[in-house]
């Protein structure tokens, strides 16, 4: 039989600890698992903008046609606002192109699958670090990957110096992963002035930098968290984005984001949009049209777009809140180690130094669910679940 030879997956470790959560029928169990925002009451609610905006698709909405393979224009031209600014040359010069793809993940997919299709960039550098995902995605797609250091598990810090020395070992042509923001897993953004310097060594080597640009808005602020982005699109002539809304407007299972090519010409955009077209007609043909239409509705009706921003900050400043509260409560539990760095990360996320056994014990013991790397998705953290999880983790170190 032809199926009897297939050999059993492993478990995505991310969605597969989910999984594992779900089954768990022990009542005072936690998640910090994926990166999934809750409020104070352990909920993920729609926010209100979005339901808005619902609300007016509903009324509105004429058609179920398919849309264009780029997806909705409308969308396209906010995504370019949000990315490079609303004044941004590179949009009015017509260097960029935008096709509105599934996700982050569906946007990665697309821009991977068009280098190694049309291309000779076919080796791509990331993190380690990084998401999980990353190197599934590119690999499937077809690239090489190969790793620069980026962090200093000792002092829980960036190893920048290390970052560029392994870059500086990159080939013409080679590309380079770079978180926009909030770097997943470990929360250590890079200060402008070290995206300065990354951004001269892609443009002294020709590498091409391509930005996953999934937090906007969960670090400092929607405008400040684009600074590396914009700093680097200042310099370099050519890159990718790929960009998600999964996170930012809380429509995780509406699979909505997009890819942007930033070429040196508008006829080099041009040509590559025809093979992001191309690419895409092959994987799926064209987008689904509601969150992308969420989003085109909400940033082009000014009230909307304040309340989503509003939002958005609260999202932000309550995880801040709880990477205060974390660190506190784990003194007030008697952990003599210094977890101080957790209130320097940025995002949804914390890369705890906790071990592969500590993060086992918490999961049989204490029900406590927490990625294999020691990754604590601080957005699952409630003033509610503060004390047990610290208590817990107070026990297995
Ligand atoms: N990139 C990074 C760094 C992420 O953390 C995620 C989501 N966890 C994604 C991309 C993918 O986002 P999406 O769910 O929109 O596919």
């Amino acid at each position: 039989m032809i199926f009897s030879k297939v050999t059993l997956a492993p478990a995505d470790p991310i969605l597969g600890l989910t999984d594992a959560f779900k089954a768990d029928t022990r009542p005072h169990k936690v998640n910090l698992g994926v990166g999934i925002y809750k409020d104070e009451a352990g909920q993920t609610p729609i926010l209100s903008s979005v339901k808005k905006a619902e609300a007016i698709l509903l009324e509105t909405e004429k058609t179920k046609n398919y849309l264009g393979i780029e997806g909705v224009q409308a969308y396209n031209q906010v995504v370019q606002e949000l990315l490079f600014g609303p004044q941004s040359t590179i949009i009015t010069d017509k260097r960029a192109v935008t096709a509105q793809a599934p996700g982050g993940t569906g946007s990665l997919r697309v821009a991977s699958e068009f280098l190694v299709r049309n291309t000779g960039s076919t080796t791509i550098w990331v993190s380690n670090p990084t998401w999980a995902n990353h190197q599934n995605i590119f690999e499937t797609a077809g690239l090489t990957v190969k790793e620069y250091r980026y962090y200093k598990a000792e002092s829980h810090d960036m190893d920048f110096d290390a970052m560029l020395a392994d870059l500086s070992t990159a080939n013409v042509g080679d590309v380079v992963l770079l978180h926009g923001c909030c770097h997943n897993p470990t929360g250590i953004d890079l200060s402008l002035e070290q995206w300065q310097q990354v951004a001269n060594i892609c443009l002294e080597k020709s590498l091409l930098p391509l930005f996953d640009f999934a937090y906007q808005g969960f670090g400092a602020g929607i405008e400040e968290d684009a600074q590396g982005l914009r700093a680097v699109a200042a310099v370099v002539p050519e890159l990718l984005i790929a960009n998600s809304f999964s996170k930012n407007f809380g429509l995780y299972n509406e699979r909505v984001g997009a890819v942007t090519i930033v070429a040196e010409t508008q006829q080099d955009a041009v040509t590559s949009f025809s093979q992001i077209k191309k690419t895409i007609r092959a994987n799926y043909s064209n987008p689904p049209a509601h969150g992308g239409l969420i989003v085109s509705t909400i940033l082009s009706d000014a009230a909307l777009r304040q309340e989503w921003q509003a939002e958005l900050t609260l999202m932000r400043e309550r995880i801040a809140e709880m990477r205060t509260l974390f660190v506190e409560s784990l003194k007030s539990e008697g952990v003599q180690q210094d977890f101080s760095f957790i209130s320097r990360q940025n995002g949804m996320f914390s890369f705890s130094g906790l071990n592969k056994s500590q993060v086992a014990r918490l999961k049989d013991e204490f029900a406590i669910y927490i990625v294999g790397s020691g990754r604590i998705s601080v957005a699952g953290l409630t003033k509610n679940n503060m004390a047990a999880v610290c208590k817990a983790i107070a026990q297995v170190i």
